[in-house]
């Protein structure tokens, strides 16, 4: 066959004529010939389709293509444009080449289209799955972080604009209370009240979960902001009703100002969500703008937070040990094993200052764990030190009693230890109380071992006092709160006689936890059944090996140690120990 650019359109023959017509009207890709007046020459079967010449759709506007057409022959070059020609169910994208030729004498323009509507639509089904979110449509963290960072550049220290960090309160529980067809409705209703009386120029992103955030630019002062925020919290709190339920929710928000706070978006949502953080600490439901002391305080968690991690790695902890002692006897009942951690520069810090975080951090259970191995460590000192037969209580946090996986692997290790019925766990009412597993399948499996149940703090929780007839533990200590003081305090006195008539008819120990004078002392001996107590009356924690280096121990002593009222040795125990309060 004779190739078009080797013959002249006179020299073919007829038939080749008719051959190469009918060839270029059927090519798959569109393709138009017209004069330099934009007198169409030649329209193949595509591109009449293509533009609606054919009558099979109705006919595109065509007035991008002309202009495009235009510029291509006035150039004297080749022009290419994407052709949107036709919307919605019938979107038809063409790339299309207009190339201005030089044919038998007369300047034309040869148009070639290919049909990309699929490619198109993959890639904006792509554009949209990475730029917006599939659940609630709105866009997505990349887009909101191009929106600012185009505001940033626009203006040089111009305009303020806000971003706010939202975050659903207690939105875990509501997933979990309710199931997560209605934790994702509830996003849904809640991203439209969030989203209306937004103007075109603000923008409203979900950037995870249960996180948000929101844009607002232009804006004229912060009081303008807080009072936008307000009435937008206020049209948060009307319950939603979803799936037949009425759900509550509160979102907390952390704001943060440009150029106030920050200059580069990663600061400012940094910002933000630190604002957000002080909020979630004091109550929720609420909105703060950001400012300097939030930075500072955000400063030192970090670094607490490090050390943590740190101290965890390095296995920087070590126990102390508090007696729990008979009051009538002095004998030494049991001990509590409490953790401290050694900080970066050697200070031995007191559970108040991690246990939370740890938690937060998931690095409690690998800290029970450690608590447990140095006991083990140590029992031949701690039994030379307290009875050999005083039972040793361990701490475990709520989270953690209600965690089955950690439990299970808790109960394993005690077990491993070779004498499981030496220990005590002691945790908190709210692990009875709170609707998990732990009551029905955890207790059992540590009862089965013979590890004995305490009950800490009690009274300091939310369970009521009915509620102790529901739980199954052989200890309760009450907590500090109630013993301060108690010989002076009638209304302590009265829930004191109750939760101990109450644990004799349950069959449970009474412990009275932070015993620290002799007049508490003389009440509970005088006025109550109570038989234990724990507290700085009788001993402080005691770091094992500190109290072995300083003193040598006679058999006699020994007895003291653990057990003697003592003023003395309350100084010396802080002194030997390091430990500070
Ligand atoms: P807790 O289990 O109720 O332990 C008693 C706390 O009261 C201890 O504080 C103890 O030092 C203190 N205390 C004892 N007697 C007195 C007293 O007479 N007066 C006063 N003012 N305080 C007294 P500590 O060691 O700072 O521990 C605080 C809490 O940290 C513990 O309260 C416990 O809930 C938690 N904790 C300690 N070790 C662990 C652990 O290994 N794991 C977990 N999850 N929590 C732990
Ligand atoms: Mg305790
Ligand atoms: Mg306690």
């Amino acid at each position: 066959m004779t190739s078009m650019n080797d013959n002249k359109y006179s020299g073919a023959s007829e038939a080749e004529l008719g051959f190469l017509k009918e060839i270029v009207r059927m090519l798959p890709a569109g393709l138009t010939v017209q004069d330099a007046h934009g007198e169409l020459l030649l329209v193949n079967d595509a591109a009449a389709a293509q533009l609606g010449m054919d009558g099979s759709r109705p006919s595109p506007d065509l007035s991008p293509r002309r202009e495009a057409c235009r510029q291509a022959l006035s150039a004297g070059q080749p022009v290419v444009t994407e052709e949107a020609l036709h919307g919605g169910a019938a979107r038809q994208v063409l790339l299309t080449t207009h190339r201005p030729v030089r044919l038998a004498g007369r300047e034309l323009l040869i148009s070639a289209s290919s049909d990309i509507t699929e490619q198109k639509n993959f890639e904006d089904q792509l554009f949209r799955s990475a730029y917006f979110d599939e659940l609630t449509g709105l866009p997505s963290r990349r887009v909101i972080e191009h929106r600012a960072n185009g505001l940033l550049s626009e203006r040089s220290g111009g305009e303020r604009f806000a971003l706010a960090f939202l975050d659903v309160d207690n939105f875990k529980h509501i997933n979990d209370y309710y199931g997560h067809a209605v934790g994702d409705a509830l996003l849904v209703e809640l991203s439209k009240r969030l989203g209306r009386d937004l103007r075109d120029s603000d923008m409203l992103s979900r950037i995870s979960g249960d996180e948000f955030l929101l844009l607002l630019s232009p804006i004229q002062s912060q009081e303008e902001v807080a009072e936008f925020m307000q009435s937008t919290l206020e049209r948060l709190t009307a319950p939603f009703f979803i799936d037949n339920s009425e759900v509550f929710a509160s979102t907390s928000v952390g704001i943060s100002l440009y150029p106030d706070h920050g200059r580069s978006f990663e600061t400012l949502r940094q910002n933000a969500d630190i604002a957000m953080y002080r909020i979630k600490n004091d109550g929720k439901g609420s909105a703060a703008f950001f400012d300097s002391s939030m930075e500072r305080e955000a400063l030192a968690r970090m670094k607490i937070e490090q050390s943590l991690r740190l101290a965890i790695l390095e296995k920087r902890f070590c126990c102390a040990f508090q007696s729990k002692v008979d009051i009538r006897t002095q004998a030494v009942k049991g001990i509590e094993a409490l953790v401290r951690l050694r900080d970066d520069e050697g200070v031995i810090q007191a559970p108040g200052s991690f246990i939370n975080l740890a938690g937060e951090l998931g690095l409690i259970d690998e800290l029970t764990h450690l608590v447990l191995a140095e006991i083990v460590k140590s029992i031949d000192l701690i039994n030379e030190t307290f009875d050999p037969e005083a039972t040793i209580s361990i701490n475990v946090a709520a989270k953690q009693a209600g965690n089955p996986e950690f439990m299970r692997s808790f109960a394993r290790a005690l077990e491993e230890t070779g004498f499981p019925q030496r220990f005590m766990i002691e945790v908190t009412e709210d692990a009875f109380v709170a609707k998990n597993h732990f009551q029905a399948e955890i207790l059992p499996m540590f009862r089965k071992l013979g590890v004995g149940i305490s009950i800490d703090d009690f009274g300091t929780g939310y369970s009521s006092l009915s509620a102790l007839a529901d739980i199954t533990a052989d200890e309760i200590k009450i907590d500090r709160s109630f013993i301060t003081d108690i010989h002076k305090r009638p209304r302590s006195q009265g829930i004191l006689r109750a939760i101990e008539s109450l644990s004799e008819a349950l069959g449970m120990t009474v412990i009275a936890e932070g015993l620290e004078s002799y007049e508490e002392l003389a009440y509970l001996q005088a006025a109550t059944k109570i038989r234990y107590a724990q507290g700085y009356y009788f001993s402080r924690p005691i770091f094992l090996e500190e109290l072995k280096l300083a003193t040598p121990l006679s058999s006699e002593s020994r007895a003291s140690v653990a057990s003697r009222p003592m003023q003395q040795n309350r100084q010396g125990y802080s002194r030997a120990s390091g430990y500070r309060r």
